[in-house]
């Protein structure tokens, strides 16, 4: 277990869009500007409601939750949790493999503290959600970045994967469905990074917050279902599913063979008792959330908040010159493509700046999700139709005339 000495290392690690963007922002804000905000993926943010059978259920339960849990979870969640892992495949899960968190961050965080010693190097997608990136880095570790494909529709370039293994490599995260892409894996990617996994003796860390946020019929495939001989470490949540970010509420599950693993799960379990718990009175929506999941479905079908929001933003991306994209088929994230030549653009965050500054709209550069080229953005689409169109229309105008100095 490591260690905080390098802690400053996160200077040059991207999260999300703090420096000039975010002050330029507030300052914004600050002088009664009405700034359309399109970087966060916050539901409440925009008027998204917690089901309020939830939202009574926590409410008559705050009289017994008033303690600490064990540290694992309360008893209950632990339970619907096996059940909704048995439910997708992931095999070998019992109660004492769960931790509930403080939402996927604390154990995100918390999984790459006891893994990782300085020098350890963990493969991260690109673009990534940048908090795996920064946990990696401040556990002491390197995040070493695999390419995810626009071309194939933004699947994981699996040479690119394998090529950066060294023997110093430890892990693999793979992030599905995907933010910021919005991509849905197939079973036959995920089959091949099981396969690097298994050639290289890799844990592999699932960040599948996003799984029950699929539109389109698609399936979504845990990836720990088809690795029963590698441990993977699975991470799931109610923020996004439930519409409530702000009530902190995750989990992580220890799948697979975990014999080789004894030292890694001492650490965690030592981590974890060290926080004591998560959040109880949260912990005890997980049971009743598992069991109602028809809110989450109605937003995602044609006629529903999120699928009309998608096909909203992605039509009218589509339609602005120098623009392309690929259509998002989970989550609420868009990641356009900007034709770099036609604007003359070199730097992303200089782009992202200057569509604040002239139409007033905060998106997040592709810089913020460890990009490679200053040419994507990310846009979220939790926002109504009406400020989706509206956003749209400004950002025509915006490349109409942009030409980066
Ligand atoms: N993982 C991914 C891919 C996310 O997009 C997010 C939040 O946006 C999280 C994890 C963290 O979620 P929470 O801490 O709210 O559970």
């Amino acid at each position: 277990m490591r260690n905080f000495e390098k802690s400053h290392k996160l200077d040059h690690v991207c999260y999300d869009i703090r420096g000039p963007i975010m002050e330029e922002a507030n300052r914004m804000i600050r002088n009664g500007e009405e700034v359309l905000k399109l970087n966060i993926g916050n539901p409440a943010y925009f008027g998204f409601k917690t089901p309020e059978s939830l939202v009574r259920h926590m409410a008559e339960n705050l009289p017994l939750t008033e303690g600490y849990s064990d540290s694992h979870g309360l008893m209950s969640a632990r339970e619907a949790i096996c059940g909704y892992c048995r439910e997708k495949g992931i095999p070998n899960v019992g109660v004492d493999d769960i931790y509930t968190g403080n939402g996927v961050s604390e154990l995100i965080t918390l999984s790459m503290q006891g893994l990782l010693d300085n020098g350890d190097e963990v493969l991260v997608p690109t673009p990534d959600y940048p908090l795996w990136t920064a946990s990696v880095t401040l556990a002491g570790g390197l995040a070493v970045h695999y390419v995810c494909d626009e071309e194939s529709n933004w699947m994981p370039d699996l040479k690119d994967m394998e090529s950066k293994v060294t023997s110093r490599t430890k892990a693999i995260v793979v992030i599905n469905p995907n933010n910021p892409t919005g991509a849905v894996y197939p079973k036959e990617i995920l089959e091949g990074i099981v396969a690097i996994a298994r050639r290289h003796d890799l844990i592999l860390f699932a960040d599948e917050i996003y799984d029950r946020l699929v539109m389109d019929g698609l399936e979504h495939t845990a990836l720990a279902s088809l690795a029963p001989d590698l441990l993977t470490v699975s991470l799931n949540g109610l923020s996004k599913s439930h519409l409530m970010a702000g009530y902190r509420c995750g989990w992580m599950c220890l799948a697979g063979d975990k014999r080789r693993y004894k030292g890694y799960i001492e650490g965690i379990n030592l981590l974890s008792s060290m926080r004591l718990c998560s959040n109880v009175p949260a912990q005890s929506l997980i049971a009743p959330a598992l069991a109602e999941r028809e809110s989450t479905k109605e937003m995602l079908v044609p006629g529903g908040r999120v699928y009309e929001q998608r096909d909203c933003i992605y039509n009218m991306l589509r339609d602005i010159p120098g623009i392309t994209v690929k259509k998002p088929e989970a989550a609420f994230y868009i990641f356009p493509k900007i034709d770099t030549k036609r604007f003359g653009i070199h730097d992303d965050e200089l782009f992202a700046l200057d569509l604040l500054k002239q139409e007033k709209i905060l998106v997040t550069h592709g810089k913020g999700f460890h990009w490679i080229r200053p040419d994507h953005f990310r846009i979220v689409y939790l926002p109504a139709v009406a400020e989706l169109t509206e956003a749209c229309e400004r950002m025509r105008h915006f490349f109409e005339n942009y030409h980066q100095a």
